[in-house]
């Protein structure tokens, strides 16, 4: 599966909101969203007329496709699967890519960024309920255990990003133990809980045009 290569902060900066996706780096001074550089291109400086209702869904769709490092193909099965499932369509799209493997990791504060996660998936370095795992998009269950595997190369690095995440709550619905670096998945979070900065019934209407 494909994945973005391009400079990360470019996608902030397209967005014009801070999407978190370096880590640490995010909350220094050096951020260009704090920083107040414009969106990018040649017409980034410029003054945006009134967008369209499309353009309005279109921004709203990239940015929470951007937030979880996702591309365009897999953003459009997760919405096709939210369709299937019981349920209002745009929050069930939100919990899928919360259940998924890298967002997890992150969230448990095993790596300090999504991209950071995923490669920490690929690289082999969790297991989930004991057996090795290294697809990022997997979706992990309620109740699972997902668990820094027990090699010091791989807790070093959990080790490094469970210091630096300290300030950050770890969600309610997830369980985290910093000692044997294992994590659980304890419910599947509501809208409340994952507090989405993007209006994803603008999303769920610009897919269902
Ligand atoms: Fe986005 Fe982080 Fe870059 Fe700021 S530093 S623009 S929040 S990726």
């Amino acid at each position: 599966m494909g994945r973005y290569t391009g400079p990360v902060c470019r996608q902030c900066r397209r967005e014009g909101m801070k999407l978190f996706l370096k880590g640490a780096r995010c909350y220094m001074a050096k951020c260009p969203i704090d920083q107040g550089r414009p969106a990018p291109g040649m017409h980034g400086m410029r003054r945006s007329r009134k967008a369209s209702e499309y353009n309005v869904q279109l921004r709203e769709k990239q940015r929470l496709r951007r937030q979880y490092g996702m591309q365009e193909g897999q953003f459009h099965r997760v919405f096709i699967e939210a369709l299937r499932r019981p349920g209002v369509t745009g929050e069930t799209m939100l919990q899928i890519v919360e259940m998924r493997l890298d967002n997890l990791v992150y969230r448990l504060g095993f790596a300090s960024s999504r991209r950071a996660a995923r490669q920490f998936v690929m690289h082999g370095h969790v297991t989930v309920n004991g057996r090795k795992a290294s697809i990022p998009s997997m979706q992990v269950r309620v109740g699972s255990v997902i668990e820094v595997r027990d090699r010091p190369k791989s807790r070093e690095m959990a080790a490094r990003s469970l210091e630096a995440a300290t300030a950050q709550q770890t969600p309610t619905w997830l369980a985290v133990n910093t000692k044997t670096f294992q994590g659980e998945v304890l419910a599947i979070p509501t809208r409340e809980q994952i507090a989405p900065v993007v209006d994803e019934q603008a999303i769920v209407e610009l897919y269902s045009r």
